[in-house]
């Protein structure tokens, strides 16, 4: 049998490189076959040459010895995003919620308060409120743009604040900087969801963040395929407290998944400028419409954040667009929403986000479906609320997928 003779490890990367540059090149070295993109190891264990190296490797968590400690392309993952969101370390997990399940399980424990925005993803919400409170972690839900109750709902025993920007599905945008400031005063740490806008857009550790959390089934992927996780900061949280605890209660990506995320990445800030600007143009669209009463996107001038939003975003509003359809009474708003929503023939009916394939969706019947209709009211999702993920078709097909609808809505 014949094969290439070993190549030599390539030669490392030069400091100083771009973003842009680091999305593509950013992995662990290639094996011996010299392979240009990165390789798949799928291995859930690796050999190791005698007893003795095998018992260094197994004190060392940085080797490779079995693939819920450690894999190659889980590594090349990890190593990727944190050059993307420039900091010391990352650590990949199975799901965005298994991210924030490891927050929580690295970080506190019973007796411990957080502090939360109350407009986060309803999973998180789940999470905090019922899941950690039977462990004994308490949580207190403030609003997400009024940074007094932040202050305010601070507490002697405060360790985390949790926030996500802009938020799902009214992207409300919150003061990273402003909050990371209240939250270290208070001697506590500030994550930061940054699913909607990825490092593309905002990179919350520069703006004093101490983590940042990823659901990579979004944006990171961008094609709609994996699952994924991930915690991104210092090498103090990642490396010594977030790396054990992933280790061995095993919310651990698949290597698989990792593979796919390590592509999507390569692609991550074309798509996101792509997706940002056609979101942009489709929101500008949907504020002529008679139809529509009012349209959610932080990109917009009548946004009630705009100014901190591109500060933040790098001038981009990111690709989720929800708008209120005119109606005179919560009925009539669903069933016009509906009409819309299932008039549509080209845009996906999913609640996913991050394709690139368009997605729509009624938030009120789905990711807020399970509160009560006082709750729905308290959160501002009202019965004629439409969510847009936008993805890469033409702008121009996305409109006339939507005006297919709203002309046609008094013969509804
Ligand atoms: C989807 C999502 C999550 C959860 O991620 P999963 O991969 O579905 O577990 C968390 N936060 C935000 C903002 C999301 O959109």
């Amino acid at each position: 049998m014949s094969a290439n003779a070993p190549t030599p490890d390539r030669r490392p990367l030069p400091p100083g490189l771009r973003r842009e540059t680091l999305a593509v090149r950013t992995a662990l070295p290639p094996s011996q076959h010299g392979e240009n993109s990165e390789g798949l190891f799928l291995s859930s264990a690796f050999v190791q040459p005698d007893a003795q190296t095998s018992a260094q490797r197994f004190a060392n968590s940085e080797d490779f010895t079995y693939a819920r400690t450690s894999n190659p392309t889980v590594r090349s993952f990890e190593a990727r995003l944190a050059a993307l969101e420039g900091t010391e370390a990352c650590v990949a997990t199975a799901t965005g919620m298994s991210a924030i399940l490891l927050i929580i399980m690295g970080l506190l424990k019973a007796g411990d308060h957080v502090v939360c925005s109350r407009s986060v993803f309803g999973s998180t919400l789940n999470l905090f409120a019922k899941e950690f409170g039977k462990f004994g972690v308490q949580t207190s839900f403030v609003s997400q743009t009024d940074l007094a109750q932040w202050r305010e709902a601070v507490q002697p025993n405060t360790r985390l604040f949790f926030a996500e920007t802009p938020t799902n599905p009214l992207t409300e945008v919150c003061d990273i900087t402003a909050l990371a400031d209240i939250a270290h005063a208070a001697g506590a740490l500030l994550a930061v969801d940054n699913t909607f806008c990825s490092p593309a857009l905002q990179r919350p550790v520069e703006l004093g963040a101490d983590l940042v959390m990823h659901a990579a089934t979004k944006y990171l992927d961008g094609q709609g395929r994996v699952m994924g996780g991930a915690l991104c900061g210092s090498n103090a949280l990642i490396r010594d407290v977030f790396g054990p605890t992933v280790r061995t209660a095993g919310m651990t990506l698949s290597p698989f998944n990792a593979w796919v995320l390590i592509k999507g990445l390569e692609t991550l800030a074309l798509r996101m400028r792509a997706q940002s600007e056609a979101a942009l143009a489709v929101a500008h669209w949907l504020e002529q419409q008679p139809q529509v009463s009012r349209v959610y996107f932080p990109g917009l001038a009548s946004h009630p954040q705009h100014e901190l939003a591109m500060r933040q975003q790098g001038g981009l509003g990111g690709a989720v667009v929800s708008f209120d359809v005119r109606a005179d009474s919560p009925e009539a708003a669903r069933a016009a929403a509906f009409h819309v929503i299932n008039s549509t023939q080209v845009l996906s009916i999913a609640t996913n986000l991050g394709d690139t394939k368009s997605l729509i969706t009624h938030p009120a019947t789905t990711s807020h479906g399970r509160l009560s209709e006082e709750q729905r009211q308290a959160a501002g999702i009202g019965q004629g609320l439409i969510r847009l993920a936008v993805g890469l078709e033409h702008v121009q097909d996305i409109c006339d997928d939507l005006q297919r609808g709203l002309t046609t809505l008094n013969q509804a």
